[in-house]
């Protein structure tokens, strides 16, 4: 799965996306116990400024009809879907390309999207915008979905962006490990504990379940998933 990532600030998002599971998933896995062999996934980073033409670099405008706050230009965010997918002919005639646009507005971001998209695509695209948001010409020309990962309104779509790039990435074969993939799969109480058995907090103990100390493992599962 690659991931392209249209926006202006990309270095709010590599530490993010070059750490912990996600940063492993865009290494080779030399692994023995490896089911899933190579990178699973990758995410690039495109600047619209770097498509600019003008002097200033400027990505923003006044918006027609007045209003408040400047809207991202349509032509530097269509180069750099240009230059991030344009050429990759074949999977866009097989329909593997996604573009996403991110709104506050848009379909509400799921689970069950995030599965079907790891199943169904091979790229996909997130446009983040900034200000006001973005010209309305460029969900029309790149046939884009607008997506929203919840019920309120960030400064950015960089944070939306990461957010169903983890989600999706977790969907894909081998970026997991089979272990964290199980824990996924279950439906579980989403009770945990770890050392020490007993916690003392202000004078008062706060002691794990005997359930989970005793070591009878039928037990366990029930308690966990009952
Ligand atoms: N008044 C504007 C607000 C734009 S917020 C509007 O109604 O669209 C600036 C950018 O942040 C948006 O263009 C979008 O890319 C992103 N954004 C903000 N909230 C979001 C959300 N809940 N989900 C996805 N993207 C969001």
């Amino acid at each position: 799965m690659h991931f392209h990532v249209i926006t202006i600030f990309p270095e709010v998002c590599t530490a993010y996306t070059s750490a912990s599971v996600l940063g492993r998933a865009q290494k080779t896995d030399k692994g023995k116990g490896a089911k899933v062999r190579g990178k699973k996934i990758s995410v690039s980073y495109y600047n619209p400024r770097d498509f600019t033409t003008n002097k200033h670099k400027t990505v923003d405008e006044r918006p027609y009809g007045g209003g408040p706050g400047m809207v991202m230009m349509a032509e530097p965010i269509l180069k750099a879907w240009e230059k991030a997918v344009g050429g990759k002919t074949a999977a866009r005639r097989a329909g593997r390309i996604k573009t996403l646009l991110m709104s506050p507005r848009g379909t509400v971001f799921t689970n069950t999207l995030a599965k079907k998209w790891a199943d169904k695509y091979e790229h996909v695209v997130l446009i983040s915008g900034r200000y006001e948001g973005i010209d309305a010409r460029v969900k029309e020309i790149l046939q884009a979905e607008e997506v929203s990962v919840g019920e309120y309104v960030l400064t950015g779509g960089e944070l939306p962006a990461l957010t169903i790039i983890d989600s999706i990435s977790r969907q894909v074969p081998g970026v997991l490990g089979t272990f964290e993939s199980l824990e996924d799969e279950r439906v579980t109480n989403g009770v945990t504990y770890t050392r020490p058995e007993v916690f003392v907090h202000k004078k008062k103990k706060y002691t794990v379940p005997e359930v989970l100390v005793n070591g009878n493992h039928a037990e366990i599962e029930k308690w966990r998933t009952g």
